[in-house]
């Protein structure tokens, strides 16, 4: 397999890592990302990780709460997600580094732009915790953020459905799925991939995203490599 990309953000939503339920942390999912982290790796990929809070918590979801508050819970929810990685992913053999964007020394390393690039030039994988910092954002638009400041080849946007779709294919089954997409069409027709913060930004910066379920084994070999499968957004 030729790799396509040299330099990748995988952005992994916290529902992708819950397995069959909606909540938590499965262990045979984390297992199978850390598995699909380490092929990709092999090839000489560099590899750094955003991942959400949705199986922990999200701010948007809160009904009374203060929003801001509500936020933070949700980037305190990334970092739980960072540290399973972290372990997942060692435990197959790949030396990692978590960086988060709010300071917690103890646990993780803040989160240093030059000092990312170093540990991925180095061989090491990335894992971004804590979002962007600030409220009102999403672990999406951290994606984006991240990847214009690292210069990465690509978003590779893993999730639960295996594409981008009209509507909700689980709950409508005339939901159209798509192949290719523009980031302008993204925002026109307020597809729900990712927020329209997430999607302008990309466009802005003509950042590639390429949407795929990360359950089939593989997946994530075979989008570093180009191959068809889910949705592409350029
Ligand atoms: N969040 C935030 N700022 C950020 C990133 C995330 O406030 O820069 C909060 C927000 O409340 C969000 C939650 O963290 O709902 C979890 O992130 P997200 O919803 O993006 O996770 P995913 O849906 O990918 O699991």
């Amino acid at each position: 397999m030729e790799p396509k990309y040299k330099r990748v953000i995988l952005k992994i939503s916290g529902e992708a890592l819950a397995g069959d339920e909606k909540f938590g942390l499965d262990g045979d999912t984390l297992k199978n990302v850390a598995r699909q982290v380490k092929e990709v790796h092999e090839l000489g990929v560099q590899v750094a990780i955003v991942v959400g809070g949705g199986n922990f918590w999200r701010g948007r979801t809160s009904k009374d709460m203060d929003k801001a508050t509500a936020d933070y819970m949700g980037m305190l929810a990334t970092v739980i997600n960072s540290l399973a990685l972290q372990e997942a992913i060692e435990s197959v053999g790949v030396q990692t580094r978590v960086q988060t964007a709010i300071e917690m020394r103890e646990i993780a390393e803040p989160y240093i732009r030059r000092k990312a690039v170093h540990h991925l030039e180095g061989g090491k994988v990335v894992i971004f915790g804590a979002g962007t910092g600030n409220p009102f954002f999403s672990t999406d638009t951290t994606a984006a953020l991240r990847a214009a400041e690292i210069d990465a080849d690509v978003i590779l946007l893993a999730k639960k459905v295996d594409a981008v779709y009209s509507d909700d294919p689980e709950t409508n089954p005339d939901a159209v799925r798509y192949d290719e997409l523009t980031h302008y069409e993204v925002l026109e027709k307020d597809l729900k991939v990712m927020d329209s913060t997430a999607a302008s930004l990309c466009r802005d910066n003509d950042i590639t995203i390429h949407v795929f379920g990360i359950s089939d084994d593989g997946n994530v070999m075979k989008a570093v490599c180009g191959e068809k499968i889910g949705t592409v957004i350029r």
